[in-house]
């Protein structure tokens, strides 16, 4: 599945501010038309670092365009550290465990 989405990112020919790190991006995927690096400033490939986090079930929620889910604005967001990611994967594995339970009833 993470797959169909890298194939689906590919370069913009206008400046975006990627969703994941907040720096300046030619990169979109196109499925989730989230604008996501996967370089180094214009050229260098970076291993697509912002890319896999963003598609990272851990990060659901963190991303710029979420700010709305903490009543904030895009001003006030800031790329989540390690140590925010790391409690938000905590977060998302119990919400998916009460998805599950959910789907059983
Ligand atoms: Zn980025
Ligand atoms: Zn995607």
């Amino acid at each position: 599945m993470l797959q169909n989405h890298f194939v689906n990112i590919s370069k913009k020919t206008n400046k975006m501010t990627c969703d994941v790190c907040g720096e300046t991006t030619y990169w979109r995927c196109d499925i989730c038309c989230k604008p996501v690096c996967v370089t180094d400033g214009a050229r260098k490939w970076n291993g697509a670092t912002c890319a896999i986090a963003f598609h990272n079930p851990s990060f659901w929620g963190l991303a710029m365009s979420d700010v709305h889910l903490h009543k904030m604005t895009a001003l006030d967001w800031t790329p989540p550290t390690k140590q925010m990611i790391k409690r938000n994967e905590d977060k998302v594995a119990a919400l998916k465990m009460e998805m599950m339970n959910l789907g059983s009833i």
